[in-house]
């Protein structure tokens, strides 16, 4: 049978699209309220997590129920097929703790992994095959996060998204044209294009989308929890399909695989204190370096476009350091102390000017501000990766003072392009956050996991949340929690304008990343005058979804007023 036969026949036996006539439910992008709240980038998935808050579940339970609810009606972003970083404020406790469940790689990984005759491969090369994924850790996250932290089982968190699997959800444009822009990579897989493709062409905006298998798998994990996805029949099919299709995985890496629970980084800003996300992503640690930069200055005192120029001086900066230094803190081990040191910051605001961009930055030395200067291997080489802008962030708060803000992914929009046959979830791709080519502290080894710039956030004064903040969006995560911190501390926008406002992302690139539209504005005038200058393909950055603790005791949850479709943010019980 042709290929295209196996999709036509494979998609009418297993897809199951009906033209919808529910009315579209308008999302509101910003509601304030007592009680929990939540601000996600889908309606369905904020309804889960304020189900679940009316049930008596708490934020860890409620953000768990939210995150398997955009495994279904965000596939392209996240799932049980990837991974991601879970910040988490215990109210009692008064701490903040984070969960990585990063994917790892196989055991059968080398430096090597990616490269052919001595030459790294293309990232074409390797994404839509079994090699680009790592072993999945998103179900031992929330195994851990509910286990530890949670109030409630598997089978209650899971529930509301069973029933969006199974009665299914709208395709919006959004979701339609994700479809359209992977159908070439989703055609190879016979199981992705029977879910996503119908005759072999994106499904079209407003059917309904159910995914029958995605259901079982989840009801699978509700009845017999975290084992069934490291040990069982699901296991074996995941291994299958990688391996299938050009991967070396083993069923010992999938029961072998462990989440993290480790220490946040820890910074302070104006009065702030900002609780990030450590290493594996470098996105705490970036946020924190920069911040750390721009605390020097009066930003208040100057004139925007001042301000934000050195807001993109210190971003590259950072970036500098951070593609130099930062990988898996089990493999390398990097001079956190010292990047994250206010007199290496001081030292590195030395090298800005403020009325002259700065071409491309070097990586500093901050050896010497760390307590144990001894020089463990020094990377060779400041390297910028190509990365993407997907994956997903959700963050939710409930009555009691938890918060979790969560990052999660499947890395480039649809993954490795790899659904699981018989469990309706995409694989993810996220070995290729690896640097193809050595020597760098990123190079794919076995059983590490690949630099992140997943920057969950949470901050608070005098002891109190103040505000929770993250993006999905490769790299230019770091530069859109940075923006957003910036705008609202030093800006003084309030957290819808400066989730809002236009975004900016310098990486130590060529030129800054801008969105459409920004290179004619007046705003892009002032800051020409400094030597800033933008990329020539503007695209949407980033999906920030956001929560404020306000001083009389509501909360005013925030997502995105215009990009990706306008986000959901809901509390369960409006102060209007
Ligand atoms: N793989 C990316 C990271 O871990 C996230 C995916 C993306 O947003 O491109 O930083």
């Amino acid at each position: 049978m042709s290929q295209s036969a196996r999709i036509v026949l494979a998609a009418s036996l297993v897809l199951s699209i009906t033209v919808s006539s529910t009315p579209a439910v308008a999302k509101t992008p910003v509601a304030t309220g007592t009680g929990g709240a939540v601000a996600t980038i889908s309606e369905p998935a904020s309804q889960a997590a304020i189900a679940i808050l009316n049930k008596g579940g708490n934020a860890v339970d409620a953000a768990v129920a939210a995150a398997a609810t955009l495994g279904v009606t965000d596939p392209f972003s996240c799932g049980i097929g990837g991974g991601g970083f879970m910040l988490i404020y215990l109210a009692k406790d008064k701490r903040v703790i984070s969960i990585d469940h990063r994917e790892t790689a196989p055991a059968s990984f080398t430096p090597a992994v990616f490269q052919q005759n001595g030459k790294a491969m293309d990232f074409e090369q390797v994404v839509a095959s079994g090699r680009s994924v790592g072993v999945p850790g998103t179900v031992r996250g929330w195994h851990e996060a509910l286990d530890r932290y949670g109030s409630m089982s598997f089978k209650q968190v899971l529930a509301p998204a069973i029933d969006v699997a199974s009665k299914g959800f709208k395709v919006n444009d959004n979701f339609s044209h994700l479809v359209q822009e992977n159908e070439t990579k989703f055609t190879r897989f016979p199981a992705t294009a029977a879910l996503y493709l119908k005759n072999g062409k994106a499904i079209a905006a407003g059917t309904t989308l159910r995914n029958p298998d995605l259901a079982k798998a989840y009801r699978e994990l509700a009845a017999g929890g975290v084992k069934v996805f490291y040990t069982g029949k699901m296991a074996a099919a995941v291994v299958g399909a990688v391996n299938g299709n050009g991967g070396a995985i083993t069923l010992a890496d999938l029961a072998n695989y462990e989440a993290r629970l480790r220490q946040p980084v820890h910074s302070t800003y104006r009065g702030y204190d900002i609780y990030g996300m450590p290493l594996p992503s470098s996105g705490g640690v970036a946020v924190a370096q920069a911040l750390n930069i721009l605390e020097g200055y009066d930003l208040k005192a100057m004139p925007r476009a001042s301000a934000e120029h050195l807001y993109l001086e210190a971003s590259r900066l950072a970036f500098a350091d951070r593609n130099a230094y930062l990988a898996d803190p089990e493999y390398v081990e990097a001079p956190l102390a010292g990047l994250l040191s206010k007199d290496y910051a001081a030292r590195r605001r030395e090298l800005i000017r403020p009325d002259q961009a700065s071409a491309h930055a070097t990586a500093g030395d901050p050896y010497p501000f760390q307590n144990d200067p001894s020089v463990p291997l020094r990377p060779n080489a400041s390297k910028l990766l190509a990365e993407g802008a997907h994956t997903t962030h959700l963050t939710v708060s409930d009555k009691d003072g938890n918060i979790v803000s969560y990052t999660y992914t499947i890395e480039s929009w649809g993954g490795s392009g790899i659904v699981v046959p018989g469990y309706g979830f995409l694989l993810n791709n996220e070995m290729t956050d690896f640097d193809f080519s050595g020597p760098a502290p990123n190079v794919p080894e076995a059983g590490k996991r690949p630099r992140s710039s997943m920057s969950p956030t949470i901050a608070f004064k005098d002891g109190k949340p103040a505000f929770s903040i993250g993006s999905p969006g490769g790299a230019t995560i770091i530069t859109t929690v940075l923006q957003t911190i910036f705008n609202y501390i030093d800006l003084g926008m309030t957290m819808p304008q400066a989730l809002n406002a236009p975004r900016l992302s310098e990486r130590n690139g060529m030129a800054t990343d801008v969105e459409p539209g920004f290179a004619d504005s007046a705003q892009a005038r002032a800051l020409e005058k400094t030597g800033q200058h933008w990329s020539k393909t503007p695209q949407e950055i980033g999906a920030a979804n956001a929560l404020v603790f306000n001083p009389d005791g509501t909360v005013t949850a925030v997502s995105e007023g215009h990009r990706h479709g306008v986000g959901s943010a809901l509390v369960q019980r409006s102060a209007h």
